[in-house]
């Protein structure tokens, strides 16, 4: 889900980054292939639209542009809309009522309705996420479905979540009332709905849904759409959002191909966020929604904005004149390097930091692969063994010095290798930016 979304915006992003100073057309420019990108990942046009405009007026209306990193001023501008577009308060349920609590599952038939209601209870039933445990009991009230009661019977045995005796012949409405007085006779916590689907949305569910809610006055009132639907899932949740006081969705076949399209419009649509994410057919395959982590997945970039925040609290003022004043002049050595290393070592991780790093882009997947911050020690340990002058003269490492240096480290003269590269490249880099003036920007970002 949202790889190919994550490797378009990434092409686009990549693009404005590797400028040192960028123009309101470049800005436009890259928003229009933003556009096309959201589009294509089946985001329903109007939210699309408004996200882009939004965007835009924010990138090119404010100081980002003069601002000294304006390509990355850019993406957090776009990691908040993308996070503000998925629902930036969703949040879990909330079953803070005198108990029992009631949560009423409504869908289409073969949304993954049932599963999904089994799936809640047995994380309500375990306390998942540092709750307490909750006493949970299910009940189907879906009586057209041949055996969707006894499919949740079945399911209750699995999770080993208590689910209400069958009557066979009792209406949804009936079967509402005996689960609520069942409940609140028996001090379950928490009581769950699993209402009855149909192919499409008709009055007939509406008016049944209206009716059960009413009996049973749900705390949660829980969407479950397919997001392999794409549009289909959004207008089927507009609907259902216009006649059903809904309180949340769950997206489920987050674990399919779907291009991510009804995840992103849910929000906007709806107006309800997105509670939780079904990602797979097995019991323990649903996860709380994460607006966020889901954007940072979306830019392909982990969590940008708290590693950028991260970076200016670890920063230390000093270090960070000194290496400006240095690199002012175009020098980067080993020492520098180091320096540099300590402090990605401080600010928690390489692999993440790496891709951030003009020059280092190339080398985050090696590095990355290779264990992160062991890296880090190792090549702390490489250029501890180098003498002051080849430091300072990386240069003067011949094939000779790589030895010695790999033994003195405890690594190999392939790693001492790869570490002369990186420096290599970084003090390209730095030249670069020196060149572009965006020197200070990057100092401000790295530390
Ligand atoms: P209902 O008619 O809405 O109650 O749908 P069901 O709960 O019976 O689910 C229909 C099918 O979808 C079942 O085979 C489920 O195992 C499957 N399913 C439900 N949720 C997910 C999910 O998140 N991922 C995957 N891969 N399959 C799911």
């Amino acid at each position: 889900m949202f790889d190919s979304l994550s490797d378009r915006l990434g092409g686009v992003f990549d693009r404005l980054r590797g400028r040192g100073a960028l123009t309101e057309a470049d800005v436009r420019t890259a928003m229009r292939e933003v556009r096309v990108a959201l589009l294509e990942a089946d985001v329903a046009l109007p939210v699309a639209r408004q996200f882009v405009d939004k965007v835009t007026e924010e990138a090119v209306g404010q100081n980002v542009l003069r601002s000294v990193t304006p390509g990355q001023q850019v993406v957090k501008i776009v990691n908040d809309a993308l996070v503000e577009m998925l629902g930036a308060d969703a949040s879990e349920l909330d079953l803070s009522v005198t108990p029992p609590a009631v949560v009423m599952m409504v869908g289409l038939q073969g949304s993954g309705k049932t599963t999904t209601t089994a799936k809640i209870a047995k994380r309500l039933a375990a306390g998942v996420g540092g709750r307490d445990r909750k006493k949970v009991l299910m009940a189907s009230l879906d009586v057209n479905r041949p055996n969707a009661q006894e499919q949740l019977a079945t399911l209750g045995t699995q999770v080993e979540v208590a689910t209400l005796p069958i009557v066979p012949g009792q209406q949804p409405v009936d079967i509402a009332r005996r689960a609520l007085q069942a409940a609140k006779l028996q001090g379950y916590d928490v009581l769950m709905l699993d209402t009855a689907g149909r192919l499409h949305v008709d009055q007939a569910l509406m008016d049944e849904m209206k009716a059960v809610a009413e009996i049973a006055t749900p705390q949660e009132i829980l969407l479950v759409v397919d997001s392999l639907t794409g549009q289909d899932a959004v207008n089927v949740a507009q609907n259902f959002s216009e006649q059903v006081p809904l309180t949340g969705v769950v997206l489920t076949r987050m674990d399919g191909d779907a291009r991510g399209g009804a995840a992103l419009s849910m929000r906007a649509v709806t107006g309800k966020p997105i509670k939780f994410a079904g990602t797979g057919e097995k019991m323990d395959a649903l996860e709380a929604f994460h607006p966020s982590r889901v954007a940072g997945r979306i830019l392909g970039m982990g969590d940008v904005v708290s590693l950028v925040e991260r970076a200016a609290e670890s920063i230390q003022q000093e270090d960070a004149e000194r290496m400006t004043a240095r690199l002012a002049k175009g020098q980067f050595d080993m020492n520098d390097l180091r320096g540099q290393l300590q402090q990605m070592r401080r600010m928690g991780g390489l692999g993440a930091l790496a891709g951030m790093m003009p020059g280092m882009k190339k080398a985050q997947g090696a590095l990355a692969t290779a264990g992160g911050d062991k890296m880090l020690i190792h090549m702390d340990a490489m250029i501890g063994s180098m003498t002051v002058k080849e430091r300072t003269k990386p240069e003067l490492i011949n094939a000779k010095r790589k030895i010695r240096i790999a033994k003195g480290s405890g690594t190999t003269v392939q790693e001492v290798n790869k570490l002369l590269k990186m420096h290599q490249e970084m003090s390209t880099a730095m030249k670069k930016i020196k060149k572009m003036g965006g020197l200070k920007g990057m100092m401000a970002m790295l530390g």
